[in-house]
């Protein structure tokens, strides 16, 4: 079969593919009102939010392609992979538009008109032809998997150099033994991270940040999460959160307080929201603040449980979500957002006392990956914190549940780069393994199915790369106010991280089941990608099928 097709080709499997997703979100919308009803059909809102989520990735990957090549700079193994990602989305809407047709309220006659015209579905069953992904896979193998990715940016070229330098020279040599040890990150690495300036690439100057956008922090969380995602990937993204809901809703004067000690890295940030007992539902928030007075200073004593908080130990302050009005009826409106500063503590399990009686407990969970950050069950009882604390001031009271969207939206972009990382890093010694082990007279990479794999491997890598970056350029255009972008990356990329380590995995056979091979790693790394941060389903039907649908 003849797979040489061009971006033209695929241009015209993207528009069949849009005008197909975009009858069905109207047929979508129609049925759950809106958006209003999505409950009374959460399976096809979840088929709905993953084939948006597709188009776009297959969107962006285009735009991608075509627009290096307009620069001059065509990337073949590019085009070849956007070409294929594009074939194999349209296949795939195409097969669930028919095992549901009812659903999606498209007839045979209308499929016809868009991804199941048979010239379409000619071009897309071309595109992703077996022999195209071999072709991809043989070349990516005998590139060792490496991401030389043109950005069209000196700066940003520069950014992911240096952090690559410093990711190979000062966190991956320890990220091995982090991970068996179930060590905390070392303050000497937070230090050296801090002066590199990678705590303030998104918080504006005027606050001591470098305020190099969005895209610079995706690249640098790119390369620290391939070194390791707890032990480097992933320490930005804690400050990024409250960086983003001060940015938001802090008055004037704790913007000017915090954000350049967050800059800085002067400070760790833990973020407090769950619960034992209260995950998704976030409104039910039970933790409560109350309104006091300690010696002489108007505040609030904090009571109640928390759970599931990262680095809460290493933390110098959490950003705790706590509700100010015990009206439980009045739901996400009850809640307010605080920083509460604490006591930095090593190891598993701390308890800190304030001298006027509040305490502040905390114990690691085990986990078998995200290890090097450690995330704590807490208990606060009557743990006090100054009203200056309550973001946003006395009106910020009742705003926390929107400000710590607004935080999330940030750390979902940034876990999407994270994701970008592990995969990269589950590519990278897949691609070296099947090149260097031999079965049957010969290397793995000889034989067609590993090249197969391994060229959808890093088709998908790339597709979630671009969805990433994309949204990183729409948070910098919107000045932080996108949320579908956002989320739309971390799903795609998440769930990407997840597939993409489990195939070098077992590209790997036994040997990628042994702690000592980092693919090991990279795959119960992977897998709590999708669950924090809004859990995949509740992204899907609460914030990307929401935002579709209305
Ligand atoms: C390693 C790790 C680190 C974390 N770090 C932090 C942190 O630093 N700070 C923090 O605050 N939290 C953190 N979390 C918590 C994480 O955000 C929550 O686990 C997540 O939000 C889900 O909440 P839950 O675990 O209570 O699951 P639940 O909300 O109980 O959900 C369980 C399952 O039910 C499904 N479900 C729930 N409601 C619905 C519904 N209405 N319709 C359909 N399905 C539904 C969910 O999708 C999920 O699959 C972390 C979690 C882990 C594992």
């Amino acid at each position: 079969m003849s797979t040489d097709l061009t971006l033209d080709h695929a241009r015209r499997i993207e528009k069949a593919l849009a005008a197909f997703t975009d009858e069905a979100l109207a047929h979508a919308s129609k049925i759950t009102g809106g958006g209003r009803n999505i409950d009374d059909h959460q399976v096809h809102a979840e088929r709905m939010a993953q084939a948006a989520t597709e188009l776009r990735a297959v969107r962006d990957f285009l735009a991608y392609a075509e627009g290096i090549a307009k620069e001059g700079k065509r990337d073949a193994l590019v085009e070849r992979m956007a070409i294929a990602f594009a074939g194999e989305m349209a296949v795939k809407a195409f097969a669930g538009a028919a095992a549901a047709a009812e659903d999606y309220g498209i007839d045979g006659a209308r499929l016809t008109r868009t991804i199941g015209d048979p010239e379409i579905l000619d071009l897309a069953r071309r595109a992703m032809h077996e022999s195209s992904y071999r072709e991809i896979g043989k070349q990516v193998a005998a590139q060792g998997g490496q991401n030389n990715l043109w950005l069209g940016d000196e700066v940003l070229t520069a950014t992911r150099e240096s952090v690559r330098v410093f990711a190979r020279n000062e966190v991956a040599p320890n990220a091995e033994k982090l991970h068996r040890h179930d060590d905390l990150v070392s303050d000497e690495l937070i230090a050296k991270m801090a002066e590199q300036g990678y705590f303030g690439l998104s918080v504006p100057e005027e606050y001591g940040g470098t305020e190099f956008g969005n895209l610079a922090m995706i690249l640098t969380t790119e390369e620290l999460a391939a070194a390791s995602l707890a032990g480097a990937g992933s320490l930005i993204t804690r400050p990024e959160i409250l960086a983003k809901a001060l940015q938001r809703g802090g008055t004037e004067a704790q913007k000017k307080k915090w954000l350049p000690s967050i800059a800085s890295g002067e400070l760790m940030v833990g973020i407090a929201v769950t619960e034992p007992n209260v995950g998704s539902d976030v409104a039910s928030v039970s933790c409560a603040a109350e309104r006091g007075t300690q010696d002489g200073v108007e505040g609030w004593f904090i009571t109640g449980p928390k759970a599931w908080c990262t680095f809460a130990g290493r933390a110098n302050v959490l950003a705790l979500l706590a509700r100010t009005n015990p009206d439980r009826a009045l739901g996400a409106k009850g809640l307010s957002l605080f920083i509460v500063p604490k006591d930095p503590f090593p190891g598993h399990a701390f308890e800190m006392k304030q001298p006027g009686g509040g305490s502040l407990v905390g114990k690691a969970d085990a986990t078998p990956g995200y290890r090097g950050m450690h995330s704590f069950t807490l208990q606060l009882d009557r743990y006090f914190v100054p009203a200056e604390n309550l973001v946003g001031g006395p009106e910020g009271e009742g705003k926390g549940f929107a400000l710590q969207m607004a935080g999330f939206a940030a750390g979902r972009l940034q876990t999407g780069g994270r994701a970008c990382g592990v995969m990269q890093a589950a590519l990278q010694v897949s691609a070296e393994y099947v090149a260097s082990r031999h079965q049957f007279g010969k290397a793995l990479i000889e034989f067609q199915l590993t090249q197969y794999k391994l060229g959808r491997m890093a088709t998908h890598l790339n597709a979630a790369r671009q969805i990433t970056y994309a949204a990183a350029r729409v948070m910098d255009e919107k000045g932080g106010e996108a949320a579908l972008e956002p989320a739309q990356a971390k799903l795609f990329a998440c769930d990407a991280a997840v597939w993409v380590s489990q195939e070098g995995q077992l590209l790997h056979g036994g040997w990628g089941y042994a702690e000592e091979y980092a693919i090991s790693r990279y795959v119960v790394d992977a897998q709590v990608l999708p669950i924090f941060e809004g859990v995949k389903p509740i992204l899907e039907l609460k914030v990307i099928a929401r935002s579709l649908l209305r």
